[in-house]
């Protein structure tokens, strides 16, 4: 079954031009409310631990770059089908491509400074309250690109940060 919640972030071109306002007017327009959020900036580990996945693609130096520039605005969002439907509410990586009425296709500058991130995975639902899932070192979260992603906003020294985790019934 598809979970509920899922990670979001407005990064940091989008945050700095004064647009989180009308992509959370967005967001909830298109069904999802916000269970949690915080303003940050990424310092280059967390960014770097966060896009580990893209690390031997030609675009990770620029990309980490660009992500701890300035501050960000990660969120945890809650709808049914909560990955699906919000990769559907951003719209494609790249905004030329991204249809009509999307996040990225309103605001977003470029396929790199695209106004937001979403998860792309359902894994998020598997943690809880204090998982060690949140811990990058944790043999339960190597491989996991959304668990790397969920440990870079986790603070310094492993603080909790944003409550990324969930508490399941
Ligand atoms: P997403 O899931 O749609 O955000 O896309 P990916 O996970 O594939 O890429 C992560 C982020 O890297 C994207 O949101 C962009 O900011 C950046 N990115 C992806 N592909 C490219 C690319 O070809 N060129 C540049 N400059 N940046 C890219």
């Amino acid at each position: 079954m598809a979970g509920n919640r899922t990670l979001t972030i407005i990064k940091p071109d989008a945050f700095n031009s004064g647009k989180a306002g009308l992509i959370v007017a967005l967001l909830e327009k298109a069904g999802f409310r916000i269970v949690a959020s915080r303003v940050m900036q990424l310092t280059e580990k967390q960014a770097g631990a966060f896009y580990a996945v893209h690390r031997e693609r030609p675009f990770f130096t620029p990309l980490v770059r660009f992500m701890t520039s300035g501050k960000c605005m990660p969120m945890v969002l809650e709808r049914a089908d909560a990955v699906a439907s919000l990769r559907k509410t951003i719209g494609a990586t790249d905004p030329a491509e991204a249809e009509a009425g999307t996040v990225r296709k309103l605001y977003a500058e470029s396929k790199e400074r695209n106004a937001i991130h979403a998860s792309d995975s359902d894994r998020m639902r598997s943690g809880r309250r204090g998982s060690s899932s949140l811990n990058p070192s944790s043999s339960k979260s190597r491989n996991c690109k959304d668990d790397y992603r969920r440990a870079a906003l986790g603070g310094p020294a492993g603080g909790r940060g944003l409550e990324l985790h969930h508490d399941r019934p």
